[in-house]
Formats: structure tokens, C-alpha cells, sequence
């Protein structure tokens, strides 16, 4: 299956945060990380005043389970030291499920596409750099949906994805 994570950091060492991320990421069984978007840093949307975030999205090749997959996420957030203190406040990582092939998944734990994606030029900034004209399960094609107004800076060196 193909699948797209949205990763970001903004707590100590960004850009270090989120190639650890994918490095880890792409060392879990059943993940193989294909390609990354460019590092773009963003304001915070939401949440308490924080500092900005570096964000990315990976598109990856799985065969786990959507929720495996959700596991193996929140394994990577784990050893990169993610606590859950402030809702949508500052976290050294975050990993968020945007699309898995075009599965609509919606129960206790686990939502997918993600639901806040298209109100986020943190997500589809990069994704569109992955996938020029995305289309949601629904039908919904995210070229169609107005960018949110939010600020969005591309300064930083491209990850490189482990051979
Ligand atoms: P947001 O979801 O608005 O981006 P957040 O990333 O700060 O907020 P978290 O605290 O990281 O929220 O996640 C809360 C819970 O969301 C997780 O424990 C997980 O079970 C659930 N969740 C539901 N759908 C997804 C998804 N598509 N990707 C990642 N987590 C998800
Ligand atoms: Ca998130
Ligand atoms: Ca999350």
C-alpha cells in the first residue's frame, strides 16, 4: 500500500528531529520510506503561542495494517522522546496519517484521510510538491481546496532517505 505521513518539530533540534524520524521510520518492518517533500517551516496553526515548526511529508510503501501502521508512528514519536502534555502544543515530533491508498477509515483511534489536512498549509504544501492533484477517497481534489492563508518558508536542506 502507498501512504503519506505528515511529520513535524518544534522543540530543540528540528531538522535533526525529523531525520531521525525518517530514519526510524524507515528501519520499522513493513515501511520502506520512498520519498520526502522538501523542509518547510511554518507558523503554529492553533494551540498555544509556540515556536514555528519544521514540517515534511514522506510518501511510504507498507504492508502493515493501518493500525499497525498508526503503531509503528507512535513507536518512532516514542524513542524520539513525543510526551502528550498541551493539546496542539509543542512537541519534538509528530507523525500524523494523512492517506493510506484511497481507504476511508473512522473509528475510535484512528482516522483516515486525515481529517484537518486540507486546512493546513503545513500538509499540503509538501504533499502537493509528492502529488500534483490529490484526490481524497471522497472525491474531493485537495487543487480544488483554497490554501489556507498561513505563513510557509522553504530554507532548509532536503532529508536524505537511508539506501
Ligand atoms: P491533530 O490530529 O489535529 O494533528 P495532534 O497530532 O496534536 O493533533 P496527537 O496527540 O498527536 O494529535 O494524536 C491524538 C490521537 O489521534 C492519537 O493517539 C491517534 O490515536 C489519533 N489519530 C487518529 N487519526 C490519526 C491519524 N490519521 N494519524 C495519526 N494519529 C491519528
Ligand atoms: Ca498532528
Ligand atoms: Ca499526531
Amino acid at each position: 500500500m502507498q501512504a503519506f505521513l505528515g511529520l513535524g518539530s518544534n522543540m530543540g533540534s528540528r531538522l535533526e528531529a525529523l531525520q531521525r524520524a525518517l530514519d526510524l521510520l524507515s528501519t520499522e518492518a513493513g515501511i520502506r520510506v520512498q520519498r520526502c517533500s522538501r523542509v518547510w517551516e511554518t507558523d503554529p496553526v492553533g494551540g498555544p503561542e509556540q515556536d514555528d515548526f519544521l514540517n515534511v511529508v514522506l510518501e511510504i510503501d507498507t504492508d502493515l495494517t493501518p493500525h499497525d501502521l498508526l503503531a509503528a508512528c507512535n513507536r518512532v514519536e516514542a524513542q524520539l522522546g513525543r510526551t502528550r502534555d498541551v493539546h496542539w502544543g509543542p512537541r519534538t515530533i509528530d507523525i500524523d496519517i494523512l492517506l493510506i491508498d484511497d481507504l476511508t477509515i473512522a473509528d475510535g483511534s484512528l482516522t483516515v484521510p486525515h481529517p484537518r489536512m486540507h486546512e493546513r498549509a503545513f500538509v499540503l504544501l509538501p504533499l502537493l510538491e509528492l502529488l500534483p492533484d490529490p484526490v481524497l477517497p471522497d472525491g474531493t481534489r485537495l487543487m480544488d481546496v483554497r490554501l489556507p492563508d498561513q505563513p510557509a518558508r522553504l530554507a532548509f536542506p532536503p532529508l536524505s532517505i537511508p539506501a
